[in-house]
């Protein structure tokens, strides 16, 4: 279906009010006729679940396109691996349910992400010691102005710490099914101190994704604003990644510097940082640093997007001036 001047305001987690020029939804491979009648001179996005799209403006004009698309597959297995094919209209937490409950591993840190399994290669989705590539197999795309298909491997993603090829494309290419590797013995990734201490708390032993599966649910329940009640994109910025030489001389400053090696140099907890700079749990007219999260930003209620770039421009400022720190926007803004 094509429609013209939709509402967005409730595909989007921020619960921004905005209103595309015209919204595609494609449910199914026949729907994808339906870009042939689309003006691509216009600016062009690919919208899902709508949790890391932020719309700065009220009118988005241009084309959305909304992907819907189902189904849950096996591609191929062996005695120990499994590769299993989801459509990215699929939502990611559901996937993960799925994949676990077969006792298929390999995903279990990264449940409960919101959103959809198509956008889960677009920022290498990371959560709790796992990235989405460390399972990803492959995935097939669709090019609506070259009108081509192609399957993209790991290696071309280019994946990276929140990033791929598919992260910042001009003209976006339609991400339509995506193919994991998960392997069949179940090897528990307890390197995220967070989950490791939780399960040393409830003394249990941990033997099946499942379990891994629910644990982490639980705690990110317990974290994360639910963006039903309290709007949000997840974590608003990224973690920056500092010089070995800049990190000594702000561990002099600041001794307790939350920090963690990176092939890149040293990471640095954007949300420590956002602490120190007092904007944690501080509200500036509809928005504000989330007192539990400071990497979460939160919509109080009535947010347009103009205040979310004003607020990210001063946590930018301040962060730059107290650490020489240049922080990176993590969501997806949209203008
Ligand atoms: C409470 C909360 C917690 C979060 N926690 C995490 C976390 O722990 N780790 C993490 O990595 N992220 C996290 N996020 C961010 C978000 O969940 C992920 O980025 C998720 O993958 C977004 O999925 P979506 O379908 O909602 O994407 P959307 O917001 O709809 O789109 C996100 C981006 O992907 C592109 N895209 C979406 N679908 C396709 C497709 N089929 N083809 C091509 N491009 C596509 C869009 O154009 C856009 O650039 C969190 C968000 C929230 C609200």
């Amino acid at each position: 279906m094509i429609y013209y001047n939709f509402d967005i305001k409730n595909l989007n987690s921020f619960n921004l009010p905005c209103k595309a020029k015209t919204f595609i939804e494609i449910d199914n491979e026949y729907d994808i006729q339906l870009l042939e009648n689309i003006d691509f001179t216009k600016r062009t996005i690919i919208l899902a679940g709508g949790s890391n799209s932020v719309f700065t403006n009220s009118i988005f004009d241009g084309n959305i396109i909304h992907i819907k698309n189902k189904g849950i597959k096996i591609i191929d297995q062996t005695e120990d691996d499994i590769i299993i094919e989801a459509s990215s209209g699929e939502d990611w937490g559901e996937f993960v349910r799925y994949c676990v409950k077969q006792n298929y591993s390999g995903i279990e840190n990264l449940a409960a992400i919101p959103g959809s399994v198509g956008a889960s290669p677009v920022q290498n989705i990371g959560a709790y010691g796992m990235e989405v590539k460390d399972v990803f197999y492959n995935c097939l795309c669709f090019n609506p102005i070259k009108k081509e298909w192609k399957t993209y491997s790991r290696e071309e993603c280019n994946f990276d710490y929140r990033y791929s090829i598919f992260k910042y494309q001009e003209t976006p290419e339609i991400i339509w099914k995506v193919r994991y590797k998960l392997s069949k013995h179940f090897k528990p990734n307890l390197s995220y101190s967070a989950l490791a201490s939780e399960i040393q708390r409830l003394n249990l032993e941990v033997n099946s994704p499942l379990q891994v599966c629910d644990l982490v649910t639980d705690i990110r329940n317990s974290k994360l604003p639910n963006p039903k009640e309290l709007g949000n994109a997840g974590s608003f910025f990224k973690n920056p990644v500092i010089s070995p030489e800049h990190f000594q001389k702000l561990k002099e400053a600041y001794p307790n510097i939350p920090n963690y090696p990176s092939d890149k140099g040293i990471k640095i907890a954007a949300g420590w940082l956002i602490e120190q700079t007092g904007y944690k749990g501080k509200q500036i007219g509809n928005v504000g640093m989330h007192s539990k999260q400071a990497l979460v930003m939160v919509n109080y209620g009535n947010a347009q997007g103009s205040e979310i770039i004003t607020l990210a421009n001063k946590v930018i400022e301040s962060i730059r001036e107290k650490f020489q720190i240049e922080l990176e926007i993590e969501a997806h803004l949209i203008y």
